[in-house]
């Protein structure tokens, strides 16, 4: 199996290497044989600090004028299947490919997606921190979500906090207001946050562990249009039903149809535009998806979103996501935040 710098190759082997143009590559080489950590010279004493000797990890350099490509071909049989990072970059897999013209591949992720999906006690505690980290930043939105300021400026204060309160990194800042609500995706413009507004804001960073967080709030800027307030309350039992659903063993698209047909039965199925949720942990989108189709059962250890939302072109948009996790106990929020609207 090959590894590239990612979420994959950090939760194997600690290691959060930058991913760039001159190759490090993670070779996993089976049962018997040590792991091999393909790394440029420049890059080996940040891998050896990363710690990965101590994991029976050898690591083997390559200098500027070296092809790392036949390196790794040295290091596997000429021929049988090689497992693929889902995230490598095409340059470097035709590069491989070249090097190694008779393997086979597959995707590496139908291998270490099954470990990656099944959290431990330690994971499932570094959720939990990552969840409260972003709870603290949702509770200082009143100092920075203003009537008169731009979403970016409101956003650029977001930012700034997700740091503060413990992430290493911003993943993303959704500062939605009024009519951008209704793109679930927005992330910040120049528009002016007016009086009477709705405001969906989703954010997210990464912790020093490595592990994700990713909730969302919808604010109200003073009253709000009784339409509005009618869906509102529809998506947080929406919500609630997800979250009731969400029982060991139960399927992932048996969560979604439960936060689903609470909107629908409230005339907002259409304007639910996308799934109920994803998976997350090392990465902010990963198995398993909470979307129709997907008869995964969830298992204790299991980490997702639960997000309805609903989107009306030209007016607002709404969403409530939380983070839960599933234990022997049963499921559990890390996400604390009030789930009824918030008004500024
Ligand atoms: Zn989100
Ligand atoms: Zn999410």
């Amino acid at each position: 199996m090959l590894l590239i710098p990612g979420a994959s190759m950090r939760y194997l082997a600690g290691y959060d290497a930058l991913l760039l143009e001159r190759l490090t590559c993670l070779v996993v080489l089976g049962d018997d044989v040590a792991p091999v950590l393909v790394v440029p010279a420049l890059e080996r004493p940040a891998a050896v600090a990363s710690g990965v000797v101590d994991l029976g990890v050898d690591i083997m350099d390559w200098q500027e004028t070296d092809d790392p490509y036949a390196l790794i071909a040295q290091l596997l049989p000429a021929s049988g299947v090689i497992a693929i990072d889902n995230h490598m970059w095409a340059e470097t897999l035709m590069r491989l490919t070249a090097a190694m013209p008779e393997v086979n591949h597959t995707l590496a992720g139908s291998i270490i997606d099954e470990l990656r999906v099944r959290k431990s006690v330690g994971e499932l505690d570094a959720l939990r921190d990552a969840g409260a980290a972003i709870d603290r930043v949702h509770a200082r939105m009143s100092t920075w979500l203003t009537v008169g300021r731009t979403e970016r400026e409101v956003g650029r204060d977001i930012a700034a906090a997700i740091i503060e309160e413990g992430h290493v990194s911003v993943d993303f800042v959704i500062v939605a207001s009024g009519p951008n609500g209704a793109s679930p995706h927005h992330e910040v413009s120049d528009r002016i946050i007016e009086a009477g507004d709705v405001v969906v804001v989703d954010i997210g960073g990464t912790t020093p562990l490595g592990y994700c967080s990713d909730s969302t709030r919808t604010y109200a800027m003073g009253s709000v249009d009784p339409d509005f307030a009618r869906s509102y309350t529809a998506l947080v039992a929406s919500q609630e039903a997800a979250f009731q659903a969400a029982i060991i063993g139960a399927t992932a698209e048996s969560i979604d149809e439960a936060a689903r047909s609470v909107l629908t039965a409230a005339g907002l199925g259409e304007v639910f535009i996308h799934r109920t949720g994803h998976g997350i942990g090392m990465s902010t989108h990963e198995e398993p998806y909470i979307v129709s189709g997907n008869r995964t059962p969830i298992q204790p250890g299991m980490a997702f979103s639960i997000e309805p939302g609903f989107y009306v072109e030209g007016q607002w948009g709404a969403r409530l996501e939380d983070i839960v996790i599933m234990t022997q106990q049963g499921c559990e929020r890390v996400n604390h935040r009030p789930r009824e609207l918030v008004i500024l």
